[in-house]
């Protein structure tokens, strides 16, 4: 019933992760690389691997044809992207089909959709899911409407591009003077960036929290929600701790809105694993965009739900039914994960080089899904996070105790990490109370 062969077209720790579940279930593995990363933990692990370029990404993880041809030398069967790189691309995930492979993930067309913000926002409002004030739709060219439109949705307005991701094209603007300029200049971002001008405005929330909704579909119209995971703590629009549940969410405001996101996913026939992401403001909902693949923060709730998300996803690509029903979904203490990032703790610049010593963290609740060890050099051509760490327990102040002492144990010798602002994150006394918005960790750290 399941794949015989599975291709991890990802690095570092998403791959590692998606080798271990690959061997509890029996499936054997192709690891592709690039050449930057031969000494990566999971290479070592897998059964093959194959080397698909130079250590640049557009040779070698965004490289379609690479990963196509080594799928098809070992003979593999479908090829599980992780997230980043190809993973929201659709047309990979078309290729990926069309070559006769079965993509870990929503069929292309989904991914298509949700890929574009304009679209996701229209299919969602027309399933009933709330979305935050906005144009609803794209901005056109004509100023006098646009400033129309912004006048009614009200300053502070933010013009954000249908195209983007990772944190990246969005401009807040305060009043009407700069609106226009704003709009040409967000414009021809989008258009240098994502290849995709089309840009449009949605009402700037002040105060928000992200919260988002973990769903999962089985590609025939079954889904189930699996909870919620509050992002707050970010910086410069990318996540840096995240925690399920989230502090003071009822129980029955994460019905309504896990419902209204199940019932997108019924409409839609979403299969695999997917993220509603929400802002939060006074007791409301707001939808901002979809995520059609697994996520960093996906630990969080396999920790508070007990399911292994990854399998699952394998388990739904290979036409399984959904392992659970609703009601087998119960939410059981509490879990937090801090981003490890080889980055200067409170600039935010990369550090790659060489990890001389490390040292892992332990004890009951602790997790540590990372593919370094002592040695491994970080290189300087990707994504700065070297691991995640995550810990868990009965209630949130147990897990913010074993994240405490986690951070305090664990030593990355050799390069600059972020565990000095993640130690401090961690003891800040309006986080622990929890609850803190999203411009939090930057008045923090006064960015
Ligand atoms: P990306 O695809 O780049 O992750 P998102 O649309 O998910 O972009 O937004 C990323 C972050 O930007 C959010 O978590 C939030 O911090 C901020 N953001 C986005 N939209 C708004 C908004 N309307 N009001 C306030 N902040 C916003």
């Amino acid at each position: 019933m399941l794949f015989d062969k599975v291709v991890i077209a990802n690095r570092g720790e998403i791959a590692l992760r998606i080798l271990r579940a690959c061997k509890e279930m029996g499936i054997r593995t192709v690891a592709l690389h690039s050449e930057a990363d031969r000494d990566l933990m999971h290479v070592r692990l897998a059964d093959e691997s194959v080397c698909i370029g130079n250590a640049q990404a557009t040779d070698s993880y965004l490289n379609i044809p690479a990963i196509i041809s080594a799928a098809e030398i070992t003979d593999a069967v479908a090829i599980h992207p992780g997230y980043g790189f190809l993973a929201e691309n659709p047309d990979f995930a078309e290729r990926v089909e069309k070559s006769g492979f079965v993509f870990i993930g929503p069929d292309a067309d989904t991914i298509r959709l949700m890929g574009n913000k304009v679209t996701a926002i229209k299919s969602m409002k027309a399933a009933g899911v709330p979305c935050v004030p906005g144009s609803d739709g794209p901005l056109g060219d004509n100023a006098a409407t646009n400033l129309s439109i912004a006048k009614r949705i009200g300053y502070p307005v933010i013009i954000k591009a249908a195209g983007g991701g990772g944190g990246r094209g969005m401009r807040v603007i305060h009043s009407e003077a700069a609106l226009i300029n704003g709009i040409s200049l967000t414009r021809s971002e989008a258009k240098a960036n994502f290849n995709n001008d089309m840009v449009y405005l949605e009402k700037f929330l002040e105060t928000p929290r992200h919260i988002e909704i973990q769903v999962m579909g089985d590609g025939k119209g079954d889904a189930i929600y699996l909870g919620e995971r509050d992002c707050s703590m970010q910086r410069r629009h990318q996540k840096v701790v995240e925690e399920a549940p989230a502090p003071g969410i009822t129980p029955e405001e994460r019905r309504k809105i896990g419902e209204a996101c199940v019932n997108a996913c019924r409409k839609m026939k979403y299969r695999g694993a997917g993220t509603f992401e929400f802002l939060y403001e006074q007791g409301g909902f707001y939808f901002i965009e979809m995520n059609t693949r697994i996520q960093v923060e996906h630990t969080v709730t396999e920790m508070i739900t007990g399911v292994d998300l990854i399998k699952e996803q394998i388990r739904i690509a290979a036409g399984m039914p959904l392992s659970y029903k609703q009601e087998d979904i119960k939410i059981t203490g509490h879990a937090i994960e801090c981003r490890i990032n080889a980055e200067d703790p409170y600039k935010f610049m990369p550090c790659p080089g060489v990890i001389s010593l490390y040292h892992a963290p332990g004890g009951p609740g602790v997790r540590m899904d990372s593919h370094i060890y002592t040695s491994y050099t970080v290189p300087p051509y990707y994504d700065s996070m070297i691991g995640k760490l995550i810990t868990y327990g009965e209630d949130r102040d147990t897990a913010m105790a074993r994240m405490r002492n986690a951070l305090d144990e664990i030593i990355i010798d050799g390069l600059t990490t972020n565990i000095p602002l993640l130690q401090d994150i961690v003891r800040d006394g309006n986080f622990v109370k929890g609850g803190v918005n999203i411009h939090y960790l930057e008045k923090m750290v006064n960015l």
